[in-house]
Order: structure tokens, then C-alpha cells, then sequence
């Protein structure tokens, strides 16, 4: 039976929420149940062109679609679209078209195992991912990037063709994790409009998929692979916006609504598929490698980097990068992290007071370091994207150039985009907005914990949200490699 009252982030004397699908232009649009299909074929002949350019084509990155659209143009926008909307770039995964061609022929068997149902994994691969990208200077190589994408084709056919379900996108997909994280911050949010309808509703067609009336019941449309049943879904987590509960649903009960940005991070309710946050380790581990892991993606673009590099080498006696990095990696994403949250853990226990347990404690309050991540990484993809804004259009020209078809002409060589000076102003923007977001919830889970003392259990974890917004704004202005951005003039 579902709890009535229950809408983690509703308050019923809150105003009715902005429902994306309730514009009309839009509605005509996503309640197409092809609409998804219609954005990933474009996507996944991109993403041929670009397999095939790194493969074929020039080996100078700022030269070729597959580096220049992926790590200068696609993340940029893919955070940009988080903060303003949703996990649309889940929606438009050209990765997920080519799974479901494939299971037109293959039907998945096997249940994902039950020890890897959680982050860990993901985890794993979203460090594995950051470290081939320090390691091999992906951003400089059309071939590695290229194989990259290959090799995400590959994965996503082998998991999703023996696993059922969306095992891929919960429990893999690196990319995935990250978008789920970001758009914790995101301002919509898939969600049933009206739960009254819900307690009503007979066939819960929203997570078991609709059927076909008559003796054999076949689905005619998916419910929600990702095991979010819509009445107790609360929040982003693990939602890829793929709209199959929102055709399944029988009494047109789901849209995509308006929240407060981070709000999910404020409360802990017991979420469908995903559980209560307070008890996952694993998604804390995916929150705090997400934030610690902006820090280290943007050290690993700047100059001072190398600085450390060639000392790390030298005491190390070090040959090859790969174990220096290892020592960057881990100071990062295990030493300090340790180091900063263990002690606003300890603080907020003997000052504020909390009598949860140490470690429940640091998971609780760790959650909301996610929008200080996230203004990190939308300053650093920002960056990129918004220098290197107009590259697309030479690379495109170069590119049909020498195949033979000058009809664009050029190439525009002297088109790159928006100068560094006016950049920086918008990323200090997008950090402090990150902070602001942190600090808020921080604030809202120190009055959950600490009711008597709720600033002495605040101030640690807003120290810590300072120090790592202050080493972001070092960052930003340190000098940079141009790295994937247009060189040559
Ligand atoms: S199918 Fe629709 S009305 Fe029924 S439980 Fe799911 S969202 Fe609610
Ligand atoms: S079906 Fe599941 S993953 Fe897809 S939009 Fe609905 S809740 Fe999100």
C-alpha cells in the first residue's frame, strides 16, 4: 500500500509544479514513443563519423571530430543540459539504440549478479576512466578516443546482451554514474503528478510495463528498467530520463516536473530501487570520487601539475607516468578526502554533538558536497566548451574537405570561440553557485541532526566546502595546457 502523504520533495501548500511535458510543443514531442529513437539515430551516426575520423583521419586532435567533439563540445553541453533541465543525454545515449537493436535478436537471459548490485563497480570504472585519461592523453589522441568509444559500444552489447534489464546504465555505465550524480542538481525531475492516482491505480503499468489485451499479455511497452516504481521514486538517482514509464503509465500520471536544485540531497526517504542514501557507502564513494575527482581532472590540466610529476618522478625514481599518477590519484581521491571529511566528521560530533556513529555520520553529510562537485566540473567543461565553441565548424570543413566536398568552404581555422577573460567570470559563477548549493544543504542536514546546535555541526563541512571552492578558483587560474581546444593558428 503507498504512503499518501508521502512526496519527498512536495509540500502540499508549495504551488503545483512547472510540468515540462504540459507544454504543449513538448508534449507533442516526448508522448511520441519514438521520440527517443528520433534524437539517438543522429547521435549514433555521430558517433560513427567520430569513430571513424579518430581511426582515419588527421592524428592532430584540435584536427579531428572524434577529440574535438567529444572533449570539447559533448561534455560541455552534457553538463549545461543537467543544469538546466535534466539527464537528457541518457534520454539521446546513441550507446542504448545500439542495445536495443541488438535485443531485437538476442534476448538477455541472466539476472546481473547479486553482489554487483550496487556503485562499487561503476566506481571503479569512473577512476579507471579518469586515469586512462591522464595516462594516455586522451584529449590529444583521436586513436585512443576513438578506441574509447569503440570500446563503450562493446561493453554496453556484452552486459546488456546477457544481463536483463538495464544492468548496463545501474551498475556500469561510468558515464551514466556521473550524469546521475549531477543531475541530483538538476532542476526536473521524472515524477508522478498526482499520488492519489497511483494508490488507485490496478496494474502499476509504470514498472511493470503495459500489456496487450488478450491471452498473452505481451508488453507493448516497457515499464522502468532501472526498477524505480514511480509512486516511490523520489529524486534523479539512477533515473535516465528515457520516458518508458511515462508511455507505460495507463492514466497519464507521469511528467517531468519542477524541484528546488539539490533538494533530494536534503531529505533521506526510502527510495525505490536505490534505498535510503544514509545506508549506501557505495554511492557515497561515487559522490565523493564525483567532487574529489573535479579537482583532479582540472589539476591534471594545469601547469603545476607537471611540476609535481617531475618531483613525484625524481623521489619515486620513476620511469613511467602510470605509478606517479597512481600517487595523484590516490592523494586525491582517498588522502584528502579522508583527511577533510574525517575531520569534519569528528568536528561535527564533538561540537554539534551528533550521536550518529562516525561513519553514518560522513555518509550523511558527504551527499551534499555533490552541487560543489558539480560547479566544478560545469566550470571545467565550461571552460572548454565555451573557448573552443565554434571549433566544430573548421574540423567539419577540414574534415568534408578531404573527402572532396569543399561546398562549406573554408577552413575557418581563426573560428574557436568566447576569449579566456570573459570565460573565467562564468566559471567562478558556476563554483559558486556549487557552493551555495552545498552550503544550503549542508545547512538543512546539520538542523535535521544537530536540532540544539545546528551551526557547530554546519561549520566543519562549510570549511570543507570552502576549501575545496577556494582550490577550485586556484585552479581556474592557473595557466593551462590548451588542451583539445584549437592550437594552431
Ligand atoms: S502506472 Fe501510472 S498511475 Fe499506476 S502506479 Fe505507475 S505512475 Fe502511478
Ligand atoms: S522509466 Fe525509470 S529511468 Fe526511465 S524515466 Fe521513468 S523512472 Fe526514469
Amino acid at each position: 500500500m503507498l504512503d499518501e502523504s508521502y512526496n519527498p520533495v512536495l509540500d502540499v501548500d508549495e504551488p503545483a509544479p512547472f510540468d515540462l511535458m504540459r507544454l504543449p510543443s513538448v508534449d507533442a514531442v516526448l508522448s511520441w514513443r519514438h521520440a527517443r529513437t528520433l534524437l539517438q539515430i543522429p547521435l549514433l551516426l555521430l558517433s560513427v563519423v567520430m569513430i571513424l575520423h579518430g581511426l582515419l583521419g588527421p592524428s592532430l586532435s584540435p584536427k579531428n571530430l572524434a577529440t574535438t567533439l567529444t572533449w570539447v563540445h559533448f561534455r560541455g553541453l552534457l553538463v549545461l543540459v543537467i543544469l538546466i533541465a535534466g539527464n537528457f543525454f541518457c534520454f539521446a545515449c546513441p550507446f542504448m539504440l545500439a542495445r536495443n537493436m541488438m535485443r531485437r535478436f538476442f534476448r538477455p537471459r541472466l539476472n546481473w549478479p547479486r553482489r554487483l548490485r550496487n556503485k562499487w563497480l561503476a566506481v571503479g570504472l569512473f577512476v579507471a576512466i579518469l586515469f586512462a585519461y591522464e595516462l594516455f592523453d586522451l584529449w590529444s589522441s583521436p586513436w585512443w578516443t576513438a578506441w574509447l568509444i569503440v570500446g563503450y559500444f562493446v561493453a554496453v552489447l556484452v552486459v546488456d546482451g546477457l544481463f536483463k534489464h538495464a544492468s548496463f546504465c545501474k551498475f556500469v555505465c561510468p558515464l551514466g554514474q556521473f550524469n546521475f550524480v549531477a543531475s541530483l542538481v538538476s532542476p526536473l525531475e521524472v515524477r508522478v503528478r498526482d499520488q492519489q492516482v497511483c494508490t488507485n491505480c490496478a496494474t502499476k503499468d509504470c514498472i511493470r510495463g503495459r500489456r496487450e489485451a488478450g491471452p498473452d499479455l505481451v508488453v507493448i511497452q516497457r515499464g522502468c528498467e532501472l526498477a524505480l516504481f514511480q509512486p516511490l521514486k523520489a529524486g534523479n538517482m539512477d533515473c535516465t530520463f528515457c520516458l518508458d514509464c511515462v508511455h507505460a503509465c495507463p492514466h497519464d500520471n507521469v511528467g517531468i516536473l519542477s524541484r528546488l536544485p539539490a533538494s533530494e540531497l536534503m531529505t533521506d526517504p526510502m527510495r525505490s530501487g536505490i534505498g535510503l542514501f544514509s545506508r549506501r557507502k557505495d554511492l557515497t564513494a561515487l559522490v565523493i570520487v564525483f567532487t574529489f575527482g573535479a579537482l583532479l581532472n582540472a589539476f591534471g590540466m594545469v601547469s603545476p601539475v607537471y611540476v609535481v610529476e617531475r618531483w613525484l618522478a625524481r623521489s619515486m625514481h620513476a620511469s613511467h607516468e602510470a605509478p606517479v599518477l597512481g600517487v595523484i590519484f590516490v592523494f586525491f581521491l582517498i588522502v584528502e578526502p579522508l583527511v577533510l571529511l574525517g575531520l569534519a566528521t569528528w568536528s561535527t560530533r564533538a561540537l554539534g554533538g551528533s550521536r550518529r556513529p562516525l561513519v553514518p555520520l560522513a555518509i550523511r553529510y558527504s551527499y551534499a558536497l555533490a552541487p560543489l562537485g558539480f560547479g566544478m566540473w560545469l566550470a571545467h567543461y565550461g571552460f572548454h566548451l565555451f573557448t573552443g565553441l565554434l571549433t566544430f565548424i573548421p574540423v567539419t570543413q577540414s574534415t568534408l574537405a578531404n573527402l572532396g566536398w569543399s561546398f562549406l568552404g573554408g577552413p575557418y581555422w581563426s573560428l574557436t570561440g568566447i576569449p579566456v577573460r570573459f570565460v573565467q567570470p562564468i566559471e567562478l559563477c558556476l563554483i559558486g553557485l556549487g557552493f551555495a548549493g552545498s552550503l544550503l544543504v549542508t545547512r538543512r542536514l546539520a538542523e535535521d541532526d544537530c536540532a540544539e546546535h545546528p551551526m557547530r555541526a554546519f561549520v566543519p563541512w562549510a570549511t570543507v566546502c570552502l576549501l575545496i571552492s577556494l582550490a577550485s578558483v586556484w585552479l581556474i587560474y592557473q595557466p593551462m595546457e590548451m588542451r583539445a581546444t584549437l592550437m594552431m593558428s
